[in-house]
């Protein structure tokens, strides 16, 4: 093995695909129900939409982004979140002229982070996104926190603590900044390096900081939720209001503060509890002046982002099976030399829309056998000397060994009779 995939990244392979493919097929109807469509956004964009968006005190920003100059010396960053190139492409083909709001959705999206690799956490990770722009009712923060609830508990993942906080407005932050800076203060010595580094722009950050000294300081800050002018607390009150009407169970959580600079009003997390600790799989919130600030109109937002490997993992660490699709319907076998009647009868069965496929290695009829039963292929059908001279083919259900010799030209229908 001369060259191995670069650390932090995974591969997909044929034979788990299956799995990625389901969960997808569910967030694409989760999100069609709620009205979000299908955007496509490039893998790159210029570094400056990331840094004006994401903003440049943001982890991702400061310490993770994957940048390089290209070959026109322009600095360009692999994707490290999605909501900025959905902004970037909402602004960009005047999508905010159409009526409002406007809802999107991106999945599968790689993202780039350069991160230390461990457990859930990649150099290249995908995620199933939404965003709405151009919504500034609760009922649009409340729909996404469903839509995300109740997909994940569709794939079987319990156990969902559904937290959400306001972290304000730009009327009513720079107070509580300051609150939190002057109680801050005092126990600068005792934060990290990062806290201590953004204390000046960013202090929020300090509370969602997951090193457990950081922790042990925020304990007793004063909390955003006290100090939220009136339309930031009306807001948050309807946001609770629907979430109580539809029953899901959620909880008020002033240390989520998420890592992102554009966000406002609404922060939520969805958080398994698992064997390694707490497990974000979810991630959202309100991003009022993302758009404004890239050079647009002050339009509201709201989106979130949900890790697909994230998803995964904790599908598997519950156990829950995902349909195994087997690769054929039918495994066609052959003798000696009626090798070209058995293409045939794997080209006509495909044609019919039957997955089917033969040997393509020289194997002996036995071996062909111990091959078809190593693909799972429910059903087999032989052509030998008899059925080659009779022009009929033997369909054999691998499972019961039932066996029916029929005409060729009725292999297809007979295939799909036995599969029932
Ligand atoms: P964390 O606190 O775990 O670092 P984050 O706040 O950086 O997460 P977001 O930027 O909100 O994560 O990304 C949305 C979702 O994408 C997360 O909830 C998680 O499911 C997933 N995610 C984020 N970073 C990674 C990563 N490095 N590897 C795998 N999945 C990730
Ligand atoms: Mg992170």
């Amino acid at each position: 093995m001369l060259i191995q995939a670069p650390r932090g990244t995974k591969d997909v392979l044929p034979t788990e695909s299956y799995r990625w493919q389901f969960i997808e097929q569910k967030m694409r109807e989760a999100a069609a129900l709620a009205g979000y469509r299908e955007v496509r956004t490039p893998v790159f964009e210029h570094t400056e939409l990331f840094a004006r968006g994401v903003g440049d005190t943001t982890d991702i920003v400061q310490k993770e982004m994957y940048t390089f100059q290209d070959k026109g010396n322009r600095s360009i960053t692999l994707k490290p979140e999605g909501t900025a190139g959905a902004a970037r492409c909402f602004l960009e083909s005047n999508l905010y002229a159409d009526a409002l709001p406007c809802k999107m959705y991106y999945l599968d999206a790689p993202i780039f982070r350069y991160e230390a690799p461990q457990s859930g956490r990649l150099r290249e990770h995908h995620q199933f996104g939404l965003e709405c722009f151009g919504a500034q009712g609760a009922t649009a923060d409340a729909e996404l926190i469903l839509l995300a609830y109740r997909l994940l508990s569709g794939l079987g993942i319990r156990n969902l603590s559904v937290n959400i906080n306001s972290i304000g407005c730009p009327n009513c932050r720079p107070k509580y900044h300051g609150m939190l800076k002057d109680y801050l203060a005092d126990r600068l010595d005792s934060l990290c390096e990062d806290c201590r580094g953004r204390f000046d722009r960013n202090p929020l950050r300090a509370l969602d900081c997951k090193k457990p000294g950081c922790q042990a300081q925020v304990k007793d800050a004063p909390s955003m939720l006290d100090v939220l002018c009136d339309d930031c607390r009306a807001h948050f009150e309807e946001l609770q209001a629907c979430l109580k009407a539809e029953g899901i169970p959620f909880q008020v959580n002033s240390r989520i503060v998420r890592g992102l600079d554009y966000y406002t009003k609404t922060v939520f997390e969805l958080i398994t509890a698992t064997e390694d600790g707490n497990l974000t799989v979810c991630g959202g919130g309100r991003y009022d002046h993302l758009v404004a600030q890239l050079g647009g109109p002050d339009l509201p937002a709201v989106g979130f982002g949900m890790g697909l490997e994230r998803v995964l993992m904790l599908m598997d660490a519950e156990g829950i099976r995902i349909p195994d699709p087997k690769q054929y319907d039918v495994f066609v076998t052959y003798m000696g030399d009626h090798l070209p009647q058995a293409f045939h009868l794997v080209e006509s069965l495909r044609k019919e829309g039957i997955r089917a496929d033969m040997d393509h290695c020289g194997r002996s009829l036995k071996a062909q056998f111990k091959y078809a039963n190593k693909t799972g292929a429910p059903l087999s059908a032989t052509i030998g000397d008899d059925e080659a001279a009779a022009g009929s083919v033997k369909l054999k259900n691998m499972e019961t060994r039932e066996e029916r010799t029929v005409p060729v030209g009725e292999a297809g229908a007979t295939v799909r009779e036995m599969l029932g």
